[in-house]
């Protein structure tokens, strides 16, 4: 789940040894929830139906689906369809069709600390502009979590993300909403841009113990956005145009970046 920005100036937490521990299990747990959700995207299904069964894959885990009442959340993932960005609200009336984009964004609590990840999924056969999208979201995800390493700063992070995205084309980077730091708290300081902001450079330093959520929303047109009316979660494309979503939680570590939502068998980049 994305962070709205600006948000006020808060005391970043670095993890001791003991909570990273406890971040890996929610980690964990939230990867494989995921997996297990994204396995049963096919044509036909509801986003209520992927709830389901993604908070069934998080209790059997042991954990708590982090978003359910988060802010008063009512599901316990976020399901986005097409031009949809961040905060869909899964539903009945919502039946999955060849063609669209769905992205499942998952939160899991493991004895109190968050972790947070998101995927996007071809529904069927998609166009290759479509195609294109997701894997140019899932390559700079990669491009910001190799940049999330000690003595760089966050906006290190946010450049790598945004490099990776213009190499690619002329594709619209979501701006109002960034990842965050994450622990005990779902969405704890620094917030993470996924472009370099002039305004509001952060140079918050990445040191051993900071764990956050990296999380690029990539547009085929412009990065604008607006609120779905008559839905106070749902965020859209100003123009109608297709997003796509990745996001993992990502340790930073004295021997590098350590992604803690990685899903079995997911090649890490
Ligand atoms: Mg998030």
């Amino acid at each position: 789940m994305a962070e709205r920005a600006p948000v006020s100036e808060r005391l970043i937490v670095l993890k001791s040894s003991r909570e990273i521990a406890l971040l890996r299990e929610a980690g964990r747990i939230a990867a494989e929830a995921l997996q297990e959700t994204a396995q049963a995207v096919a044509p036909g299904i509801t986003t209520a139906e992927l709830d389901r069964i993604a908070e069934a894959a998080i209790r059997r885990r042991g954990g708590v689906p982090s978003f359910l009442n988060l802010y008063g959340f009512p599901a316990s993932i976020c399901t986005s369809i097409n031009d949809e960005i961040v905060h869909g609200i899964p539903s009945l009336r919502r039946v999955l069709k060849a063609g669209d984009l769905v992205k499942i964004d998952l939160g899991a609590q493991y004895r109190g600390y968050h972790a947070d990840t998101a995927v996007t999924v071809p529904v069927g056969e998609v166009s290759p502009e479509a195609q294109a999208l997701i894997a140019v979201t899932s390559a700079a995800l990669w491009a910001g979590i190799r940049a999330a390493v000690a003595g760089n700063r966050v906006r290190d992070i946010s450049a790598a993300i945004e490099a990776c995205v213009r190499a690619h084309g002329p594709y619209g980077i979501v701006r109002q909403y960034v990842g965050h730091g994450i622990g005990r708290e779902f969405h704890e300081p620094p917030q993470v841009p996924n472009y370099l902001d002039p305004q509001r450079a952060v140079m918050t330093l990445l040191k051993p113990g900071l764990v956050l959520a990296i999380e690029p929303m990539v547009n085929l047109g412009g990065w604008q956005t607006k609120q779905r009316p008559g839905d106070r979660w749902t965020v859209v494309t100003a123009d109608g145009s297709l997003s796509a979503h990745f996001e993992h939680t990502v340790a930073v570590t004295a021997s590098g970046p350590e992604v803690l939502t990685l899903r079995p068998g997911e090649a890490g980049r």
